[in-house]
């Protein structure tokens, strides 16, 4: 078992990656990095007693084996320099490029917090390499490698350095290995570590594997040969190996969990690898068909990979001198993965376009769990080292779900996330447009914690209100929760325009009607020019001034010269004359215009309830004067000919007409409450109001009639409901 102690020279290396790197240029650019870091390291020596160079070329020796490319291949010969001898960040940048010097500068960063000696560095640097993965793969299979080769080394260094150094392996860096799918560098990390921790155990079992070979060789082999036989007579390509379990899962199962030795099955396991999927299939149905599997043994892994993408079927049978076997079936592609894991994608590619940040970017979006931790571990600044570590486990590890989006993409939340987390893990303007979700087809409150195997549709809507206050609530990850406070700060400088208009509004009626004028007549006063004044240009803006002493109100009564006037009841009627007359219209008063057609009587249909903003259809009756529709209303749709043009007067002002609401829900309780509370809040009057459940879908439909201004006063009072916890929909109806 001493396949750590192989000794590599720099043309081990030269032939490793020379087998993929085939530029003269990249070649020569690692041979330099090799002589430089020889000179760097020149009276250096190991623990060991070797020369310090021995160190960095087995180190590129594993990343070249793992199929690093140039630049990786370059740091790792200098991963030591910043940290060892005089060289800077900038030597190796103007010698080797930045690219190169990033990666030097990380390892560096990482090897440092390693130095302090407690509990709280492990935590720490289990955090930090997780955070210079973030940045870049390449740091963590040179860190990989590094330790890979100081595990092999530890028996030259003090026992409490051993035994630090292997529970550190064991804490941080196998994990990392059996994430990033490494078997390799993992299954060696494991078994070193072991050695040093528990060196009896370690022995022990390496005795029990000696022992026992010769006969577990023999059945393996006739076992073999059976399944050769089986397979030539097919046109199945095939190949076929065995591979002993390491004895880091053999010290696991016998005491973690309390296994006999000669009750291990899979000890050793015969792996067959062909080229395709379909053999894979094809191969384990001819196995079961000579040989009885153990039920509950059988995984595919091919239909359900690994997080670390691992793929490959596994079953176990009987064989006929009733031992047990386990046999792995996979294809070329998947053993390559098996064995490197992450490293085989990320895996130097020459010719094409190579893109390092191109490259990391498909690998994170293979490893699900990437990108979340990376968020985590960027906003949690606060956690204590330790209590990091207790949770690392089950918080980064286990406790992810995965849902599905309805065409089938894979997205992975926190446990404990909403359709929030999901619809702003996709796209902040689903999120800021969401009106609802659905879950496996079924509406759902936005409360809803999702399991993993759930497919998730978000329900937009361009009318959205947008998110509200309670989704702080309902939301887990961070990502969302910044989401919805960015939009709500938004909303709010909205909805502090709308409220100061309504406040300048009332102040200017309070203000007439002390000086005497009642509020219909003010459309005569305040006019177009009159605004212009005070700089203001529309009406809306004039009373958001009005709310900000932009102009005072007293200003504009002193302005319109109210107070003073002392006109006689016939001057005011005939400058009130002269006012309407002038704009050649009808009535302030009246808030439709028939062109040409003074003192008709004109109402509004309480069919579609038309709102200043709508456009409109005067509706000649028999008798009853002109019913004023919407344009759109179904109910004049066929009355053509007894319609005519109409239009909004622009003078007639703060007056309120009624508007049809339907809000549709998920059923809770106070839902009704809420609804009033909101129509208190953007003081819009309620005068008629009806519920009704539908215990099948457990929603609630709302029925309402609200008085409004106008199209946009209403709209705003739709967004408003919009935003109560549960409703998904708000409609204007025509009765
Ligand atoms: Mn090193």
């Amino acid at each position: 078992m001493n396949y750590w102690n192989e000794k590599h020279t720099y043309e081990d290396v030269a032939l490793v990656f020379s087998r993929y790197i085939k530029n003269l240029e990249d070649r020569e650019k690692i041979h330099q990095a090799y002589l430089y870091a020889e000179t760097c390291h020149q009276g250096q020596v190991r623990a060991s007693g070797e020369p310090y160079i021995s160190h960095l070329i087995e180190v590129s020796y594993i990343i070249a084996t793992l199929g690093g490319g140039p630049s990786t291949l370059v740091a790792g010969f200098l991963h030591d320099t910043i940290e060892d001898t005089g060289i800077t960040f900038e030597d190796i940048a103007s010698r080797f490029g930045e690219d190169v010097a990033f990666l030097v500068d990380s390892v560096t960063k990482i090897r440092r917090l390693s130095r302090k000696n407690d509990s709280e560095f492990v935590a720490e640097g289990h955090r930090k390499i997780f955070l210079g993965m973030a940045k870049d793969i390449r740091v963590i299979i040179i860190k990989l490698a590094d330790r890979l080769h100081n595990m092999r080394t530890l028996q030259y260094v003090r026992k409490e350095k051993q035994e630090r150094i292997a529970k550190e392996t064991l804490d941080v860096y196998v994990p990392i290995a059996h994430r990033l799918g490494i078997y390799k560098v993992k299954a060696e990390l494991e078994d070193l570590s072991l050695f040093y921790l528990e060196r009896e155990k370690y022995l022990y079992i390496e005795n029990l594997l000696n022992d026992s070979q010769g006969e577990r060789m023999k059945t393996m082999i006739s076992l073999q040969k059976k399944l050769a036989d089986m397979l030539m007579k097919t046109n199945i390509p095939f190949e076929i190996t065995s591979r002993v379990k390491e004895i880091y899962s053999i010290y696991k199962k016998m005491y973690v969990k309390g296994r006999k030795f000669e009750e291990i099955y899979d000890i050793m396991a015969l792996r067959i690898i062909t080229e395709t999927e379909l053999n894979c299939y094809e191969i384990l149905g001819l196995i079961h068909s000579i040989y009885k599997p153990v039920p509950g043994r059988f995984k595919d892994y091919i239909a359900m990979p690994k997080p670390n993408m691992y793929q490959s079927l596994h079953t176990t049978i009987l064989g006929n001198d009733g031992n047990v076997f386990e046999i792995q079936i996979r294809t070329k592609k998947m053993d390559e993965i098996a064995e490197s894991g992450v490293a085989a994608h990320w895996r130097y590619k020459e010719g094409g376009k190579y893109d390092a940040k191109q490259e990391q970017k498909e690998i994170e979006e293979q490893l699900h769990w990437f990108r979340d931790f990376v968020s985590y571990s960027d906003s949690d600044q606060s956690n204590e080292a330790k209590e990091y570590m207790d949770s690392l486990t089950h918080d980064i590890f286990d406790a992810n779900v995965y849902v599905f989006t309805p065409k089938g993409r894979v997205i992975e939340l926190p446990e404990g996330s909403t359709p929030i987390d999901f619809a702003y893990k996709i796209h902040s303007g689903i999120g800021d447009s969401m009106v609802g979700a659905k879950v496996n087809n079924v509406l759902v409150p936005l409360s809803t914690k999702l399991v993993t195997g759930d497919i998730v549709e978000i329900k937009t809507s361009k009318s959205s209100t947008g998110p509200n206050e309670s989704w702080l609530n309902l939301a887990k990850t961070n990502n969302a929760k910044n989401h919805v406070r960015k939009y709500l700060i938004k909303k709010n400088q909205e909805f502090l325009r709308t409220e100061g208009i309504e406040k300048g509004k009332s102040i200017l009626v309070e203000a007439f009607k002390e000086n005497g004028v009642h509020e219909r007549e003010i459309p005569n006063y305040i006019n177009e020019k009159f605004i212009n004044s005070f700089s203001h240009t529309t009406l809306d803006d004039f009373f958001f001034g009005i709310s900000q002493k932009n102009p005072a109100i007293s200003t504009v009564i002193d302005k319109l010269n109210l107070k003073d006037s002392k006109m006689s009841r016939e001057e005011i009627i005939s400058s009130y004359i002269k006012r309407t007359n002038s704009r050649n219209q009808n009535k302030g008063s009246q808030a439709v215009i028939v062109k040409g057609a003074n003192g008709i009587k004109i109402s509004l249909a309480p069919c579609c309830s038309p709102l200043p903003g709508d456009e409109i259809r005067g509706y000649i009756t028999r008798g009853q004067g002109i019913k004023v529709h919407r344009k759109d209303c179904p109910n004049i749709q066929n009355e053509i000919n007894r319609t005519i043009d109409v239009e909004w007067n622009p003078n007639f002002l703060l007056s309120q007409f009624p508007a049809n609401l339907i809000i549709d829900s998920n059923d809770r309780e106070n839902l009704l409450i809420d609804v009033m509370n909101v129509l208190s809040t953007v003081k819009v009057l309620c005068s008629h109001i009806a519920a009704k459940l539908h215990p099948d879908t457990l929603t609630t439909t709302i029925s309402l009639t609200i008085q409004v201004s106008s199209v946009s006063n209403l709209n705003y009072v739709i967004q408003q409901l919009m935003s109560i916890n549960g409703v998904y929909d708000v409609k204007r109806v025509i009765k």
